[in-house]
């Protein structure tokens, strides 16, 4: 835990796979249903200052939840990130993208170019109790019991 990181907090976000280091969060962000992150535990600013079997253990969250977010929100594309210049503590966001969403083609944090569709946003948001089972379900199979539960 570090002073008010807010990785290191639990936050928000809703978790939906805890392992003992790392855990999978759906984020609240209204005009981006689907927008995940994952997120390492302790507080660690860079990837090389992990083990690397434990780079290789994140990686492939990061590419679980990616295929669980194409099977499920069917976007247009997927965009991976991992900045942590406002928060050093690794974590990379997952986020699935339309062509017609609030700022594509631009990053998720960009000024919006439009008004989102009400209707499709709506649409996207249905699907997320389905996200989350394949998400618990997916990483549940492949790393045990998450210990949340
Ligand atoms: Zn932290």
């Amino acid at each position: 835990m570090v002073g008010n990181c807010v990785f290191c907090a639990p936050g928000r976000d809703e978790p939906v796979y805890v392992s003992g280091k790392w855990r999978v969060l759906l984020v609240d962000e209204p005009d981006y249903p689907g927008f995940c992150r994952v997120v390492w535990n302790d507080h660690v600013a860079e990837m090389t200052d992990l083990s690397e079997a434990d780079r290789v253990e994140v990686m492939n969250v990061v590419w679980l939840v990616e295929k669980c977010i194409r099977d499920v929100m069917q976007p247009d594309k997927v965009n991976l990130a991992s900045l942590g210049n406002v928060v050093p503590h690794i974590h990379w966001h997952v986020i699935p993208r339309y062509v017609n969403d609030r700022s594509f083609p631009d990053s998720v944090w960009s000024v919006a170019k439009r008004e989102p569709d009400q209707k499709e946003t709506m649409f996207r948001k249905g699907k997320i109790p389905e996200l989350r089972k394949m998400l618990s379900d997916v990483l549940n199979e492949q790393y045990g019991l998450s210990l949340q539960r």
